[in-house]
């Protein structure tokens, strides 16, 4: 394809907002993609070159794109640094530099071919070691030579890791099952993607062979599966109800959520947004490497620091600093070692478990590891018993624990879904009716006084599963120190949008809108029934939805998590119920 006609898609999409609209357009472009060249383009279309797990990033920096547009014009640096202050995205910055260039008629008229911007930009960002930055130079001259000015405004976009379309991996899901299948097996699509965690496979094996071939796509070591998730319930007397009488109780370790893939060559460890976090955390791979007896396998659990002095369980923050640093990891390892605690087992010497029950790959974990110092197994107890399980509750809080997680024994492992069969119950919600939640950043609203010039509050949304959209819940403008403060304009400045994201609804204006990215846990006292906000509007009173009373910033960026694992509407909703139960008695 050429890439002009994928450019010319990407215009229809970035004008629009309406969620429906785009996937829309999307099934056009993918009906007439040829299956060889569809994993690319969606990769493209998100804004990147490859799956998140292979870890391939563009992501150039802007100064080093500006030298290039430079190089190409013959424009001064000067007026190209102004011309980017003027317009804020180096992207129109390069649309109208070649406009200018090919009027004066210095450009090649060749078209561009897809696989060739794929190609090169792939070359961009493996390019690495001596002579690195020549070479991705090199490569993006000759990119914008060839290109007409909107081909190098999406060409700039996508280098400089601002492509941003707002095009999620659920609208593609929609449009890859509406191009290739019926509307009864979108279903199956999500399943293959949460499975396999590569868009770009799914699209090519649908597209090539169709709904059946989904079937081949199989979970493999070194390739990261969709967590599992669970919904919150508010009483250990629902936990029974939902799950039916006996269940295993385990504690809920308050960490960080570790999938580990273990060959005979090699162990990695992927986090719930399947990014490979392995050399963060050396301790567990060496621990891992030598508890481990099968020959391959993927086991699941949650990492969390414990004091090696008194063997208690320490808050996560004592070592979130790990994350995206270079630092002396031995060093900060010796210091606060992480112990993982282990309750699943996905995969073993290369057999898919997901579909064995939860009492069975609970099993087959007992038979690959043998639990020691840094790898252990998660406290658990099988209970129908509720006197039972609220001892192990009120122990589990003791130990340092958010609560406890509740699982179904007999349940299948199921890829990305947050549902009933595994549930959470934390202590604060038992009790005082204090908790947190993780919403997602989707605005900012402009500071007065001591906050001028950066965000007095920003606007925070839940996400909605139903819909795939992020409904606002609270504006939150406590617990922010200065320093923090300071630090928003250059944290929310490249997430800002002209218009209000296509997959945010909000009945308030904000003074400005942002792609949705940060997720910050949130503590309030109480949810309340709201005018002005659309979490949850109509489930409870028409017209109302709901929102966090007296919010406040806990002080925690929860980088672990993707947009779409914030607290959900439901969940919100949840716990506006059982408040109206804890209060009624
Ligand atoms: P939440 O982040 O509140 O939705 O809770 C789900 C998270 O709890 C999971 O993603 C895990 O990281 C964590 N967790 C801690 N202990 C367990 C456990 N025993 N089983 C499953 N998840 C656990």
């Amino acid at each position: 394809m050429e890439y002009a006609t994928l450019v010319s898609f990407y215009e229809r999409l970035d004008a629009t907002t309406k969620r429906l609209e785009m996937t829309e357009i999307l099934v056009e472009l993918f009906r007439q993609t040829p299956p060889d060249e569809i994993k690319q383009i969606i990769y493209l279309t998100e804004g990147r070159i490859a799956p998140d797990y292979m870890g391939i990033e563009l992501g150039l920096a802007d100064k080093l794109a500006i030298r290039v547009l430079v190089q190409i014009s013959g424009l001064g640096d000067q007026t190209v640094e102004a011309s980017w202050k003027e317009k804020g995205d180096l992207g129109l910055v390069a649309e109208t530099t070649i406009q200018e260039k090919r009027q004066a008629g210095l450009f090649a008229e060749a078209p561009l071919a897809v696989r060739h911007v794929f190609d090169n930009l792939m070359a961009i960002a493996q390019a690495a070691g001596e002579g690195s930055q020549q070479a991705k130079i090199d490569r993006l001259a000759e990119l914008l030579r060839a290109a007409k000015p909107l081909e190098a405004k999406y060409i700039v976009r996508t280098v400089v890791g601002k492509m941003r379309l707002g095009v999620a991996d659920m609208t593609i899901v929609d449009a890859l099952a509406a191009a290739f299948a019926t509307k009864e097996q979108r279903d199956a699509v999500e399943r293959a993607y949460n499975v396999s965690s590569d868009l770009g496979d799914v699209a090519s094996v649908l597209a090539a062979r169709g709904i059946d071939g989904l079937a081949d796509l199989h979970l493999k070591v070194g390739r990261p599966i969709l967590s599992m998730l669970c919904e919150r319930v508010p009483t250990l007397k629902e936990v029974f109800e939902r799950l039916g009488g006996r269940c295993a109780f385990e504690y809920k370790y308050d960490g960080l959520r570790m999938q580990v893939h273990v060959t005979p060559d090699a162990v990695q460890i992927f986090s719930r947004r399947l990014e490979n976090i392995t050399s963060q955390f050396p301790e567990i791979v060496g621990a891992v490497r030598s508890a481990f007896t099968a020959k391959d396998g993927i086991i699941e659990g949650e990492g969390v620091p414990v004091d090696p002095n008194t063997g208690d369980i320490l808050p996560f923050q004592v070592v979130s600093h790990r994350r995206g640093r270079k630092f002396d990891v031995d060093a900060v390892a010796a210091e606060f070692p992480v112990t993982l605690f282990l309750f699943d087992c996905l995969l073993k010497d290369g057999e898919d478990l997901t579909m064995r029950t939860y009492a069975d790959r609970r099993q087959t974990l007992r038979t690959v590891i043998t639990a020691g110092e840094r790898v252990k197994f998660a406290h658990t107890v099988d209970t129908d018993q509720e006197p039972e399980a609220e001892k192990f509750f009120e122990e589990a809080i003791q130990l340092g624990c958010e609560g406890l997680v509740a699982k179904a024994l007999d349940s299948v492992y199921e890829a990305g879904a947050r549902g009933y069969r595994w549930v959470k119950i934390k202590r604060d919600y038992q009790a005082e009716m204090v908790d947190t939640v993780d919403l997602v950043v989707v605005g900012g609203l402009a500071g007065r006084g001591k906050r001028a010039g950066t965000w007095g509050a920003l606007l925070m949304a839940a996400y909605d599963k139903p819909t795939d959209t992020f409904k606002t819940a609270c504006k939150l403008g406590t617990g922010f120190t200065d320093e923090m403060l300071a630090t928003f304009p250059g944290k929310f400045g490249p997430l800002r949008l002209e218009h209000r994201h296509a997959r945010v609804d909000s009945a308030m204006e904000a003074d400005a809108w942002f792609e949705p990215r940060f997720v910050l846990e949130v503590l309030g006292p109480e949810i309340t029934l709201s005018p002005i906000h659309t979490a949850a509007r109509g489930a409870v009173r028409e017209g109302s939805g709901l929102a966090i009373r007296f919010p406040r910033f806990t002080g925690r960026w929860r980088d672990d998590k993707r947009p779409e694992d914030a607290t959900t509407v439901e969940e919100i909703l949840g716990m506006f119920r059982g408040q109206l139960k804890a209060v009624k008695g």
